[in-house]
């Protein structure tokens, strides 16, 4: 079934990239593994899913030593909200943190990377459905926060990424993934200077052609291609 799943996402997604003459090698795919167990998210990465994404620091840490062989075979990207007092534990672990939403997350995660000498790529989360239940900072304050933490050490604001509001029709969120689009190009060349954001996280199991069509280049899929959890 798995090898079925990742048959379908990756034709869809090379469908979708198409639409905007792209091809299926620009658009990343997260295998979104919480809940799953080890053994099953092996089977992923055995069939080729090098990206993988957690939304909780314990789960990750937890699955971190089972999966792949050695840790440089995949990498593991921070999904969902992060506390402050929880970035230590997964600075040398994930490659990109998606969830960026707060001038006091963004300052410990560059006070963590200062101290190991390293740049942190991180992705500001925005809430561009302005729902009260997600996390990410608003979309018109987004540009005023990637300039404010933009300038400290130890960071690379490295996109942008949303968690769209659950719908039945994929349709419903094709305005929202626009806006997203046309914020990502403006901060690049207002706020960054073109210095050149790399990735636009956007787009889940019900939506992630939309989202491609729209401009994303980093789609985050769980129940597509795990199952229901
Ligand atoms: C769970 C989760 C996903 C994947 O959701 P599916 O609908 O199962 O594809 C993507 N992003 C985040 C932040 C999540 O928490």
């Amino acid at each position: 079934m798995l090898e079925q799943n990742l048959r379908l996402i990756n034709e869809n997604i090379a469908k979708a990239a198409e639409k905007t003459n792209r091809n299926r090698e620009d658009i990343t795919l997260i295998g979104v593994t919480k809940t799953i167990e080890a053994e099953r998210v092996n089977q992923a990465v055995s069939l080729g899913v090098r990206d993988l994404g957690e939304n909780r620091v314990q789960e990750l840490l937890n699955k971190y030593p089972l999966v792949g062989d050695g840790q440089s075979s995949v990498n593991w990207h921070l999904i969902g909200h992060l506390q402050r007092n929880k970035v230590k534990y997964i600075m040398d672990k994930v490659c990109l943190i998606h969830s960026v939403d707060s001038t006091r997350l963004a300052e410990e995660i560059s006070r963590q990377a200062t101290d190991l000498g390293i740049t942190k790529d991180i992705l500001v989360e925005v809430n561009v459905g302005e729902e009260e239940s997600k996390m990410g900072i608003r979309l018109e304050e987004a540009d005023r926060f990637v300039k404010e933490i933009s300038s400290l050490d130890g960071i690379r604001v490295n996109g942008l990424m949303t968690v769209a509001p659950f719908v039945e029709n994929p349709e419903e969120n094709r305005s929202l993934f626009r806006k997203m689009s046309q914020l990502f190009v403006d901060i690049n060349k207002n706020i960054l200077n073109n210095r050149g954001m790399s990735f636009l996280s956007m787009g889940m199991t019900n939506d992630y052609m939309v989202a491609i069509e729209e401009g994303s280049n980093m789609v985050r899929i769980g129940t597509g291609l795990f199952g229901h959890r």
